[in-house]
Formats: structure tokens, sequence, C-alpha cells
């Protein structure tokens, strides 16, 4: 009995694998590595001190994702592959919902046929849209402004509709917020290609002397000191988050779970920069520039529903997260 994780050597999934292998589990990853690196199975491999089995396979080959389901008695999944960039996925709709959504149709179809019937899936707070209110809770309306916030509302719409066709299915939803930080040995962390566009990166590469400053984007929003607020949470609490849905995946008996995995407390741009400087004794410098496009004022999670019914809650607190990204960053930027 395995869990499949797709996308498992990922900034989040190989998080998580590490954390399922060291309580136990037995996992099989698959990822194409169109956005990871091979090396990370032996990274996975020493910290959790576990082997797993690998397969080079792209979702969207069919023939050889069934061949993991075939060698394997999978029990449930952990779906995180996908293609994640937000401008990205308006210079590239079609690549995007063809990645995502096609990827996923393959994936539950192969789980259909091999009578495998618990997903648990990576969505995002983006799919929020412009909160009403906050903090946002999982029954607040849905939207979206770009094609990857798209795909994630679409395939929660999917797997709803798969288990209203068929109850056996389980599904869990969890709407991450804004994951930071990175394994506490400074082994595997986030590792963007080219130039950043989320924060904490950048200012990774800006303490690393590889950018020379932070652009904060808008110091003029409704927020106490006029940037962006957001839910940031330690990737090693939202990996945890995972094992406590597999648990509960395994006691439920036909239904669809929403939780959202966030902190519940916001923080802004220059709170973010702050914390940074104090966790590391590093100068962040920083000038303000133009609201992004697209960007909204403030988001944060009530985390409740994940606290009650998954005895979850994230402990990292943000300056945690701060030291834990540079560690990995200045271990592995060269
Ligand atoms: P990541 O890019 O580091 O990991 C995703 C992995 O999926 C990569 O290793 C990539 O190679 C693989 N992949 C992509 N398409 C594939 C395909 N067709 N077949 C096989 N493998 C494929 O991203 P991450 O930050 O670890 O995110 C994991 C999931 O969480 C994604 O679904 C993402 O959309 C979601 N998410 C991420 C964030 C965030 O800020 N990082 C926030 C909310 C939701
Ligand atoms: N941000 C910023 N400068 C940057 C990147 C991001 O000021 O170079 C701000 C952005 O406006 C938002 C917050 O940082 O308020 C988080 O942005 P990120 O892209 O990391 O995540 P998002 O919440 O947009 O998914």
């Amino acid at each position: 009995m395995s869990i499949l994780v797709t996308g498992g050597t990922g900034f989040i999934g190989s998080h998580t694998a590490i954390e399922l292998l060291e309580k136990g589990e037995e996992i099989v990853i698959v990822d194409n590595l169109c956005n990871s690196k091979i090396e990370m199975c032996d990274k996975i491999k020493e910290i959790s001190g576990k082997d797993f089995k690998f397969y080079k396979v792209d979702l969207l080959d069919r023939e050889n994702l069934e061949k993991v389901f075939k060698e394997n008695d999978i029990t449930e999944v952990i779906h995180f592959a996908g293609l994640k960039a937000v401008g990205e996925s308006c210079e590239k709709p079609i690549e995007y919902y063809h990645n995502n959504i096609t990827g996923t149709l393959v994936l539950v179809d192969l789980m259909r046929k091999y009578k495998c019937k618990n997903i648990v899936f990576s969505s995002s707070a983006t799919v929020y849209g412009k909160p009403k209110e906050l903090p946002i809770k999982e029954d607040f309306p849905l939207s979206t402004t770009n094609p990857y916030g798209t795909t994630k509302l679409m395939i929660e719409q999917i797997l709803t509709d798969i288990h209203k066709s068929d109850d056996e299915w389980n599904v869990i939803i969890l709407r991450y917020f804004n994951p930071i930080g990175a394994h506490e040995s400074g082994e595997i962390g986030e590792n963007p290609n080219g130039i950043p566009n989320n924060i904490m990166p950048y200012i990774n590469y800006v303490a690393a002397d590889k950018l020379d400053h932070l652009n904060v984007f808008g110091n003029d929003y409704d927020t106490p000191d006029g940037t962006g607020v957001r839910d940031y949470i330690h990737v090693v609490d939202l990996a945890l988050g995972h094992l406590k849905a597999i648990d509960k995946i395994r006691k439920m008996n036909g239904q669809v779970e929403i939780y959202n995995l966030g902190t519940g407390q916001g923080y802004s741009v220059l709170e973010l920069v702050q914390n940074f400087e104090k966790a590391n004794g590093i100068k962040i410098k920083y000038e303000i520039a133009e609201r992004r496009p697209g960007d909204i004022a403030a988001c944060y999670a009530d985390p409740s529903k994940a606290k009650n019914e998954l005895g979850w809650v994230a402990t990292r607190n943000l300056e945690q997260m701060c030291r834990d990204s540079w560690r990995y960053t200045e271990k592995n930027l060269k």
C-alpha cells in the first residue's frame, strides 16, 4: 500500500515526501522534472533515511502513468504536479490548461480504473479572487483572474463532480496561502528559474547580492502600512497538513472536504522585510514601486476548519520562515 505523490520532487512535494517517509508511510513519486531536478530524490532519501520508488513520467503520458498503477498498490494520491506561474499562465494558457487539467483527467481516470478513489489536491487561495472580507473562510465566493487560478478552480469542480457521480470517491482540497521557508537542514527549498516573481525568493536574491533591491509593489493599499498583506506559511507546516489530510481521508466515507492551510495571521511586505533582516542580520534594500496588476490588498486565512477537523495548526513563525529560507539560499545559490 503506497501513497502516490505527483510532483513530489517539487518545492512543496519534496517537503511533504520527507514528512510522509519519516512517519513511516510508503510513497511513490511521479514527476516529469519540468520544474525540479532528479537530485531531489537523493536529498529526500538522505534527509528521511528512507527509500521510495521514483518514476520520471509526465501525467499526460497515460501509458507510462498506467505502469505506476500496475506496479504499485496505490491507495491514496497527493496531487501536487502542475504548472504554477501566474504570469506565464497568461502568456501560455493552452499549455497551462493542457498540463494542469488534462494531466489531472488522465490521473483520475487511471485512479478509477485501479480503484484508488482517494485524492488530496493542491489548490490555492487564489481561487478566492478579491475576498469580500477577512479572514477568508472556505465557503466564500470563488473567482479567478488568470489561467493558472482558473485551472485550480476547474480541477476543484472536476473532483467535486467525480464524487457526485460516484460517492466512493473521497476528495480533500487544500487551499494553500503563501508557502515560504525551507527544510531546516538547508538541503532542500525553493529554487525558481530566472528572476523570481514571488517575494521570498526575491528577498533572498537581494540578500545574496544577486539583485540590487526589492521593489515593493505599492504602499497605498488599505492596509496598516499601505503595503500588501499575505498569510505566509512555512512549507514544513504545509507539508504536515498533508499528513493530517491523509489521516482524515482514510476515515472518510465518500466525501469532499475543503481546507484552508494558512496561519491565520497576515503580514505586510515591509513586516516581512523587517523579519528577514532581524532573523538573518542582513539589510534588505528596497524601493517603493507601482502596484503590480492583479494584486489584492490583503489575503489571510481563517484556518479554524483545518484545526477543528484535521487537528492541524501551523506552528512556525515568520522569523523561522525567513531564517530557513535564507539558510537554504545561502547554501545553494552559487
Ligand atoms: P513546483 O513547481 O516546485 O512543483 C510541481 C512539480 O510538478 C514540479 O516538480 C514539476 O516538475 C511537476 N510537474 C508539473 N507538471 C507535470 C506533469 N504534467 N507531469 C508530471 N510532473 C509535473 O511547485 P510547488 O510550489 O511545489 O507547488 C505544488 C502544487 O501546489 C502546485 O499544484 C501548485 O500550483 C500548488 N500551489 C503552490 C503554491 C506556491 O506558492 N508554491 C501556492 C498554492 C498552490
Ligand atoms: N511583492 C512585492 N515585490 C515583489 C514580489 C511581491 O512587493 O517583488 C508583494 C506582492 O505585491 C504581494 C506580496 O508581495 O503583496 C506577495 O506576493 P507573491 O508574488 O509572493 O505572492 P502572491 O500573494 O501574489 O501569490
